[in-house]
């Protein structure tokens, strides 16, 4: 599946200068980035944006990068990058439990910051692709079982979002009408594939912008459906 969501980086750092550099060279590598100059505002920001990663400097004013991780982890599994200046800290960053998903000393060298944020991303992603489903405007977590449309919550009934998530599993595949009767309503349900075209109406007139043009769930003449979701949207790019 393409993907097409800019991945948000939050970085926490009093130096202005540093702070500026990184948040510019990963703007200039297709990021969005929120800042924020000490703990207390970082965490704020943290709960806020929702950043993809976080990149943490150790001493910060107003709240230190431990005592701002230690609360953090208790809400979240956000990716943590923490940098410090002083390599006698090393142990005390990683050896936590629930810590530092990784560290850099300073003075460090901008690849090598980018190197390790991509490989943080890259593995956060892979833990978390199998239990949310998202394709264009729709996100599915499997999970809590949310679902949102351009970032809206979308009200589903439990059959609904079990149909779009099978069609969504299957983008661009061909569904037939026994296939999702099976595997949406149960190999008991003793059902008329008609149950699979009410239901594919309801969840049409929920994310279609024209239902009666359908184009994210095409009707598939004789066989089924297929879902297959508009092109990416354009984000804006977000300061701070
Ligand atoms: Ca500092």
């Amino acid at each position: 599946m393409a993907k097409h969501k800019k991945q948000r980086i939050l970085i926490v750092e009093d130096e202005a200068d540093l702070r500026t550099t990184l948040k510019f060279n990963f703007k200039e590598h297709g990021y969005k980035v929120s800042t924020a100059a000490n703990g207390r505002v970082g965490l704020e920001k943290a709960r806020a944006k929702k950043p993809d990663l976080i990149i943490l400097d150790l001493m910060l004013p107003e709240m230190d990068g431990l005592t701002l991780m230690r609360i953090l982890r208790q809400e979240s599994d956000v990716p943590v990058l923490m940098l410090t200046a002083r390599s006698s800290e090393i142990d005390k960053i990683m050896g936590l439990e629930n810590g530092a998903d990784d560290y850099l000393t300073k003075p460090f060298s901008l690849g090598e910051l980018l190197a390790r944020v991509r490989a943080l991303l890259r593995r956060a992603d892979r833990m978390t692709t199998r239990n949310v489903l998202s394709s264009g405007p729709i996100e599915l977590d499997l999970v809590s079982r949310r679902a949102t449309l351009h970032q809206r919550p979308l009200e589903l009934s439990p059959k609904e979002f079990n149909l779009l998530a099978e069609l969504m599993r299957h983008e661009r595949a061909v569904l037939s009408r026994d296939l999702l009767l099976t595997q949406v309503w149960g190999y008991e349900f003793v059902g008329d594939t008609r149950t699979v075209d009410v239901h594919i109406r309801w969840l049409r007139e929920k994310i279609e912008e024209d239902p009666s043009h359908p184009v994210m769930i095409q009707t598939v003449r004789g066989i089924g459906y297929r879902f297959e979701s508009a092109a990416a949207e354009i984000e804006q790019d977000e300061e701070e």
